[in-house]
């Protein structure tokens, strides 16, 4: 296939608003791929590329820009693989030099179309995470296969290029092979919001079961035999640094069990501490030995994925729990109940709240694990109201601030076009180390800049607090927050799981029911 008719597609993607639209020319595009080219070309009509980061940053690419002369259509698509390949290849000292004759080189031979849709692709500005689960339908159409099909696959293929690959290529039966596997950290699933018991016994259909909301660090732990691993929300390892949860998953009487649960510092007292302080557990140089005497961490498991041969993820949540109730020591098992009512349901809400826990999460007995996914399933329920944000840029401060990045300019990603929205500013909650951090984390990001205000790369995920959110023509996407604070940063949590534009519209749509 020529490169050329993957950005046409893309670019005729891109334009139009139609879902269907959108779909039908994703699986075109497929298939008109040959099984080589399937995996590279996928990815790329989601934004992503096989090779990953590739280390060419934005500063080079807003130098090529514009400078390299477009030539008539010739590339294929393993021409443009191979230069990424080379690309991300080229390091070592003159490296950056080096990078970027391979860029000119591969432009020069490229249309001004195409020259664009390179330059976005490499610095990641293609990226969207409704692409992405676009995508994932559009295998199921070209490949002729049920797209429930497709979906649960997506959540163990890793990636949509390797997925759109088996899929094309082995049909149903290549599809099996995607499951969970002890040892292999999958993405975990991730939370909706309800406002309050009632809601989430609605939305649940009556029945549900409730937890603890603990805010500590997500764990994901595989215990194979002798073998035990821990992973964050990221999939990074961190078995060294969480000793206390190695022993208790290796108490556990079960050859092999993969477990998701939340991580937490408790004090003297066994009340949680604040998730800044089970953080410290996670630094980057640890003493793990003096931090696990001051800090102990206790861990909650509130989901099991696998058991001893048995897949479990694919099953309902009430089979699920059950295998947790038979397997695991009370002790390291999220409080649950599972309510029909609502007074019950506050009644432990009110509990959990009175233990210094942030809140519940309401479950569905009979949704699957949605690994990857924010499902209907799991319904989180917080006193105060918080959101997963972006930083799009931050203003310099003044007075004592003088010399530090302050005021943040605040985003939620928009699945629609890849976007973000922004919702507001804050400085507030800012301590004077945050200050620190922030101030080189963002000029480390910077894009661009003029008199006040530095813009970043939409990177870092900050979790803010706040009282309420406005209609409001302050910003262009019409939507405010009151009074918002910074939380905490979100090292732990990717900009893909931060929250979305209709989350704030469902908040909002809430408070207008006098919820
Ligand atoms: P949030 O980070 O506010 O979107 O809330 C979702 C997160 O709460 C999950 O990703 C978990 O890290 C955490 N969490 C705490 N307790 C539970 C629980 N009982 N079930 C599921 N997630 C929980």
């Amino acid at each position: 296939m020529f490169f050329s008719d993957l950005v046409a597609a893309s670019n005729r993607i891109a334009a139009t608003r139609s879902r269907l639209a959108k779909l039908r020319e994703l699986a075109q595009c497929l298939r008109a791929m040959t099984p080589e080219e399937i995996e590279a070309g996928a990815l790329w009509l989601a934004g992503e590329t096989r090779q990953g980061k590739i280390g060419v940053g934005y500063s080079v690419v807003q130098q090529v820009r514009g400078t390299v002369a477009a030539s008539a259509a010739q590339l294929s698509l393993h021409d443009i693989d191979v230069a990424l390949t080379e690309l991300q290849e080229t390091k070592g000292s003159g490296s950056a030099a080096r990078r970027r004759a391979v860029l000119e080189n591969v432009l020069a031979r490229a249309t001004a179309d195409e020259q664009d849709f390179l330059l976005r692709l490499i610095v990641g500005e293609l990226r969207q995470g409704a692409l992405a689960g676009l995508m994932v339908d559009a295998i199921a159409e070209a490949a002729g296969l049920p797209s429930q099909e497709v979906r649960r696959a997506s959540m163990y293929a890793g990636n949509v290029g390797v997925l759109a690959h088996v899929a094309l290529t082995e049909g149903r039966e290549g599809l099996q092979r995607f499951r969970i596997e002890v040892l292999s950290p999958i993405a975990p699933m991730l939370a909706q919001t309800a406002t309050d018991v009632a809601d989430a016994l609605t939305q649940l259909g009556g029945e549900a079961a409730f937890e603890w909301k603990v805010d500590g660090a997500r764990v994901q732990v595989h215990k194979a035999g002798e073998v035990v691993r821990v992973y964050t929300r990221n999939l990074n390892e961190v078995t060294d640094a969480v000793p206390e949860v190695v022993a208790a998953v290796r108490s556990i009487p079960a050859q092999v069990i993969v477990l998701d649960g939340e991580t937490i510092a408790l004090d003297a007292n066994a009340r949680p501490l604040p998730f800044q302080i089970t953080m410290r557990r996670f630094g980057r140089r640890l003493d793990i030995e003096s931090l696990r005497k001051e800090l102990p961490l206790h861990v909650y498991f509130f989901d099991c994925l696998q058991l001893d041969g048995e897949t479990l993820a694919d099953r309902t949540a009430h089979e699920r729990f059950a295998a947790m109730d038979r397997t695991l020591p009370a002790a390291i098992r999220v409080p649950r109940i599972v309510a029909t009512d609502e007074a019950t349901a506050q009644a432990f809400y009110d509990d959990a709240l009175s233990r210094g826990h942030e809140g519940v999460m309401a479950k569905s007995l009979h949704s699957i694990y949605e690994a990857g996914n924010r499902g209907a399933g799991w319904l989180k329920i917080k006193r105060v109201h918080t959101l997963d944000l972006v930083v799009l840029a931050a203003e310099w401060g003044s007075g004592r601030r003088k010399g530090w990045l302050s005021n943040l300019h605040l985003g939620a990603r928009d699945p629609a076009n890849g976007g973000f929205v922004m919702l507001g500013k804050t400085f507030k909650g800012l301590t004077d180390a945050m200050l620190d951090w922030q101030t080189k984390e963002f000029l480390a990001r910077e894009v661009r800049r003029d008199n006040y205000t530095v813009y970043v790369r939409p990177e870092i995920v900050v979790e803010i607090a706040f009282n309420d959110i406005q209609a409001s023509s302050q910003y262009e996407g019409g939507y405010a927050l009151r009074f918002a604070r910074v939380k905490a940063y979100r090292p732990d949590k990717t900009v893909e799981q931060s929250d979305t534009i209709d989350e704030v519209r469902r908040i909002l749509a809430a408070q207008s029911l006098g919820n």
